[in-house]
């Protein structure tokens, strides 16, 4: 279990004004979010943790159901809380899962995050944080409804 490198390339186009990620943080509380997971099917817990614009930590847990098709990502509880929260842009994301590993988000949740962190957006990965727009180039979004 390794911590993402601090931000490097991605560091440069940081968005200037916005809370620096402390990814050792983010793993934390992601890491406690997991261990409130509902997976008792797969038996794969996954946690996740957000850094909000305003400095604030949001954070999810897979939640899954009987029914197997309709369970959450750990990406939907964390956007939810953001949302309920009051709002506010999402500026880094750490995913984890049983192991501590570092998860990267389903295709599903990558949509998600780029509707609440834009293009700009980091994401732990096991390279290091890289930008949403290298993690869903081509991305569908906002701007395409003209929002
Ligand atoms: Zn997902």
């Amino acid at each position: 279990m390794t911590q993402p490198p601090p931000p490097d390339r991605a560091d440069a186009a940081y968005p200037s004004g916005m809370p620096l990620p402390d990814w050792a943080a983010l793993r934390r509380a992601a890491l406690e979010a997991r261990d409130t997971a509902y997976a008792p099917y797969s038996g794969f817990p996954v946690g996740v943790a957000g850094l909000v614009d305003d400095g604030r930590i949001v954070v999810g847990c897979n939640v899954e159901n009987a029914s197997y098709g309709v369970g959450l990502c750990a990406e939907c509880g964390m956007v939810s809380a953001l949302v309920a929260g009051g709002g506010g842009r999402l500026v880094a994301v750490s995913c984890v899962g049983p192991e501590g590993d570092t998860l990267m988000p389903c295709g599903r949740c990558r949509q998600l995050l780029w509707e609440h962190g834009g293009p700009d957006c980091l994401v732990a990965t096991s390279t290091g944080p890289r930008p949403m727009s290298e993690l869903l180039p081509d991305a569908f979004g906002p701007a395409n409804l003209g929002r």
